[in-house]
């Protein structure tokens, strides 16, 4: 299935008119497995030549949402709009040998064709109606001041085949691809315009050597006019593996409706780079026998393959990737939870003076995060003094309640405490009051979180005793 280690390089090749996108971003985590399973390389083209939505801070947002996500490559990326040269003599190679031409229709006239094959209950195609044009016909266009885009011929009758890595033997009919296709925009007869996409592609991946061609299965039309244009320019055809989409629940392709598209999103949703690598892999891939879902890229790339990669759309399972998320924060030490969530609280104006009270509070929000931004939503009490919910208010007036509370208050001391401490102030309290120490504790929950849910209590507790913090919620809520 798959070629020498040494022969092969792989290429994600990104138009950065927006963010990086989440498929864009899985076609990167294909390649890079791909290339670094084989010992090959992975290398980077920025396709910037469509000038108005292109944009440097696009392109910086690729390269860095790339890097979070562990994705390295292996030369510095081709910048697509610098080879306008290659291009061009690539296109004056199909007009010198007669594969390419002229096509002077406008715009008028090719919307009043579309619209009678519309009417006529027909595919839209262009009719080739500027193929074989004589000199005389062109002297006569130009000198009504039209001008030209350039087409490459493409015959009804050509049969394009190839063996996909993913979804094996494809075939297409010249007769599908829509008619000559534009590879430069309109320009005057005396110039060769923008290259367009198929065109420079090819050019460009012929001339980076790209061995495989690995992108979304959204390209595979595309794929059968570059097979026709490395035949017509003599290049070395690569192979090609066309991956799954990306669809949403209902099935449908992953939109900006489901209110995710970019990395930045999960990211700004506090998913780290790890379990996204790791759910964006899954997306399409499944790992072999024996191999559990969590796993890094470094594991995956040891055993990652196109035969495991599947041929239907993958669905977006926001379960798995929660999954996946919260067995990474689990996994994170106190010390590293507390380096990501503190510039979130910091921009809070959350601070705290003692950075073991942050490691801390960190140790006891870190086994029930899902997302960092869990990590924020549950460190509010311990920074905010938060509202009694109604829950909470409720439980204050349970039987007992107060006066367990108060029992409590009447020994709690100033300062930090121990556990051991804490705990003998409980049973003080408890045998004072006369309640069950369940009452107690969930009245102290009430009091000290304003909520019946939250970490652990004691721990909770603990943190808020130094700096009097528990005994002025206890207070109010008496
Ligand atoms: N710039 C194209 C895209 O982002 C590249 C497709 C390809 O890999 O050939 O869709």
């Amino acid at each position: 299935m798959t070629g020498t280690g040494a022969a092969v390089r792989v290429r994600l090749a990104p138009s950065p008119t927006g963010t990086l996108h989440i498929g864009t971003a899985r076609t990167a985590v294909f390649n890079w497995l791909f290339a670094r399973h084989l010992g090959g390389e992975f290398l980077l083209r920025i396709e910037d030549t469509d000038k108005e939505r292109s944009r440097p801070e696009f392109t910086a947002n690729i390269l860095e949402g790339l890097q979070w996500l562990g994705i390295d490559w292996d030369a510095e990326p081709v910048i697509q709009s610098e080879r306008i040269n290659a291009h061009r003599a690539a296109i004056q190679q199909l007009l010198d040998s007669g594969k390419a031409y002229r096509c002077y229709a406008t715009e008028a006239e090719l919307t009043a064709m579309r619209e009678q094959q519309a009417a006529a209950n027909r595919a839209p195609r262009y009719d080739n109606r500027h193929r074989n044009l004589s000199p005389e016909q062109e002297q006569a266009f130009i000198a009504e001041g039209r001008e030209a885009t350039i087409r490459f011929r493409i015959d009804d009758d050509a049969v394009i085949t190839w063996n996909d890595l993913v979804r094996g033997a494809m075939r297409w009919s010249g007769s599908d691809l829509g008619g000559d296709m534009v590879i430069a925009r309109r320009a005057p007869a005396d110039q060769i315009g923008d290259p367009l996409y198929n065109l420079v592609v090819v050019v460009d991946d012929a001339a980076m050597v790209i061995s495989h061609v690995i992108r979304g299965e959204d390209h595979i039309a595309n794929t059968a006019k570059q097979l026709l244009l490395y035949a017509a320019l003599g290049a070395a055809v690569p192979e090609f593996a066309h991956t799954p989409l990306i669809l949403n629940k209902e099935g449908k392709k992953l939109s900006k409706r489901d209110g995710v598209t970019s990395v930045n999103d999960f990211r700004e949703q506090g998913y780290t780079a790890e379990a996204l690598a790791n759910y964006m892999t899954l997306l399409g891939w499944s790992p072999p026998e024996g191999m559990e879902e969590r796993f890094n890229l470094t594991d995956a790339a040891k055993v990652f393959g196109f035969d495991r990669v599947n041929k239907a759309g993958a669905r977006f399972d926001w379960d798995k990737l929660n999954w996946l998320n919260s067995q990474v924060l689990h996994e994170r030490s106190p010390e590293q939870l507390l380096a990501e969530l503190q510039p979130q609280w910091n921009a809070l104006g959350w601070e705290h003076s003692d950075a073991n009270w942050l490691k801390e509070l960190c140790g006891l929000l870190g086994p029930s995060l899902v997302t960092l931004k869990d990590g924020v939503d549950q460190a509010r009490p311990f920074f905010e003094r938060p509202e009694l919910s109604e829950a909470a208010l409720k439980q204050l007036e349970v039987e007992g309640a107060r006066p367990a509370l108060k029992a409590l208050l009447e020994h709690l001391p100033e300062g930090p405490l121990s556990t051991d401490a804490a705990q003998a102030l409980l049973g003080q309290a408890v045998a004072d009051a006369g309640v069950k120490k369940g009452v107690l504790m969930k009245t102290l929950r009430a009091a000290l979180l304003g909520s019946l849910q939250g970490p652990d209590l004691l721990t909770t507790w603990l943190l808020l005793q130094p700096s009097g913090e528990a005994r002025a919620r206890i207070e109010r809520s008496l």
